[in-house]
């Protein structure tokens, strides 16, 4: 985990962002959870116990700043609320480092490592000149939980 943070902070200086403690504790409530999809609000409850001065609108300008420079992934996950996630600091761009996958019986946003999108990313190139630069998916469906409680009704 220590290795990851130390990567997201060189991804920080890489995009010549400069490197507040606010900015970083934002930064780090959201490296240190990197399955999690926070609200403003829930990003705020967290930094607050580190900087109990803060406001909301600080941090909301924070984040703003740090989704712009594509360190943190604006995410609309269909539950009428802006989440953040961290980005990927293996990527040169602002890409994910995960797809969802949402169950339409609970609405769980479940999270899918494996990025098989290359590929295809690769043929729409070949086929289409069409650079691609980032993608999103969603899948939507039902989750392992919701499925087997259904066999036994
Ligand atoms: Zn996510
Ligand atoms: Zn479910
Ligand atoms: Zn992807």
């Amino acid at each position: 985990m220590d290795e990851r943070l130390e990567r997201y902070k060189k991804l920080l200086k890489e995009k010549g962002m400069k490197t507040t403690g606010q900015r970083l504790a934002i930064f780090e409530v959201l490296a240190n959870e990197p399955d999690r999809h926070f609200t403003a609000e829930e990003i705020y409850e967290k930094v607050k116990a580190s900087w109990p001065e803060i406001g909301l609108a600080t941090v909301y300008r924070n984040i703003q700043k740090l989704s712009e420079f594509g360190v943190i992934d604006k995410l609309n996950l269909d539950d009428g609320f802006v989440r953040y996630e961290i980005g990927d600091p293996d990527r040169d761009k602002s890409h994910h480092h995960h797809h969802h996958l949402i169950c339409l019986e609970c609405g769980g946003v479940f999270t899918f490592e494996d990025d098989l999108l290359e590929q295809l990313e690769g043929r729409i190139r070949d086929t289409m000149g069409f650079i691609v630069s980032d993608h999103e998916v969603k899948f939507y469906g039902r989750c392992r939980a919701c499925s087997e409680a259904l066999k036994k009704k």
